[in-house]
């Protein structure tokens, strides 16, 4: 016998204890009824996960609950706000207990890592999408934006770029692994699967940082939207980019430059901190032992400029678009 919407609720759902603190009423009723604490502002961000556009099909249950909160995590830490609550809205062609069992698992475990209440959400029936909100906490006037990139700040990223797409592209059949390649295929495949959002990063960097965005379309098409929210253009020198181990064993099917900065799915944050902060951001980095490398420099002149060993570089596509199609750009070249 299939299980009812309200059993699932019931049993899968409702079993993590809420914090009274923050959690006036949670699951249950017809709202949650939250509250702030004094002096905080309340960060929300919402994401639709869609089957075969988000994750491919073949993505197992667990990952797909991992992956639909990792990614508005990623979107708090990229504002530097402390997560707090998610609201969960899932569509699903049928209720399966060991599927919902492995989502659940995949989902919770991530919420207790970061102690995400579940306050709420809906169940529908449908082709299988998940739609996540999280709310988060950060002191009033705190949070980082995209618009405060300034002419002369250094550009950061954390972690590797790129490794997402290659196991997206490994997941699709669409990479022939060499024998040698096996165990950094493992990697990629995580990075993809169970991104790893970076909140304390994120909360680490609230005091030097000038901008930051997370990377989930790319790093090309993420960085050009804080070129364009603070009017100003940068220099990203690609023989700094941090790149996947084992990316030069498969270096020759894929199409370079292309694939790893429009490659997306990295969840790391790329964020802007002036000259005179940089030293700071060492050391707050250090404390909490994130990677985190200089990939370039904010500019006056717009546009995002693509060089290597001093030569520039041309990519046609920022990153990837829903309803995109045939739309492409171009990355202006060094002049
Ligand atoms: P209503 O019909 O009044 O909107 P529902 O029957 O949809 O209420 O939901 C009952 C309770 O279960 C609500 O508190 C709702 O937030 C919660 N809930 C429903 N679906 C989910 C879900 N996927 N995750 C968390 N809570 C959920
Ligand atoms: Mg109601």
């Amino acid at each position: 016998m299939g299980l009812s919407e309200f059993e699932f609720i019931k049993d899968y759902l409702l079993k993590t204890n809420h914090r009274p603190e923050d959690v006036v009423h949670g699951i249950g009723d017809d709202c949650a009824v939250l509250k702030v604490p004094p002096g905080d502002e309340l960060a929300v961000s919402m994401d639709t996960l869609v089957n075969g556009v988000h994750f491919p099909v073949t993505t197992s249950a667990y990952d797909i609950g991992h992956k639909s909160l990792a990614v508005g995590l990623s979107d708090l830490a990229a504002m530097g706000a402390r997560p707090a609550w998610v609201m969960l809205a899932l569509t699903l062609p049928e209720l399966e207990p060991i599927w919902l069992k492995s989502f659940c698992e995949g989902f919770f475990s991530l919420a207790s890592q970061y102690n995400v209440q579940l306050v709420g959400g809906d169940v529908t029936q449908g082709p299988l999408s998940i739609t996540t909100q999280l709310h988060g906490f950060v002191k009033a006037g705190t949070a980082i934006t995209r618009a405060g990139a300034k002419t002369g700040d250094r550009i950061y990223v954390s972690g590797t770029i790129g490794g997402a797409g290659l196991g997206l592209l490994l997941q699709q059949n669409k990479l022939k692994l060499p024998q040698q390649c096996l165990e950094f295929s493992q990697q990629w495949l995580k990075q993809l699967n169970r991104p790893n959002p970076r909140v304390e990063l994120g909360l680490a960097i609230r005091e030097v940082a000038s901008a930051a965005i997370d990377i989930s379309d790319g790093l090309a098409a993420d960085l050009q939207h804080v070129l364009d929210a603070s009017s100003v253009g940068a220099i990203v020198n690609l023989e700094n980019v941090p790149l996947p181990d084992g990316l030069s064993m498969v270096i020759e099917q894929v199409s370079g430059w292309q694939q790893i900065l429009s490659g997306g799915d990295d969840f790391e944050i790329c964020f802007t901190v002036a000259a005179q902060n940089e030293a700071k951001l060492l050391e707050l980095c250090n404390k909490i032992e994130c990677p985190i490398t200089l990939i370039g420099e904010i500019q006056a002149h717009t546009g995002l400029r693509l060089s290597l060993q001093q030569q520039p570089v041309t990519i046609e596509k920022l990153g990837y678009e829903h309803f995109a199609q045939c739309n492409s750009h171009t990355v202006n070249r060094i002049d």
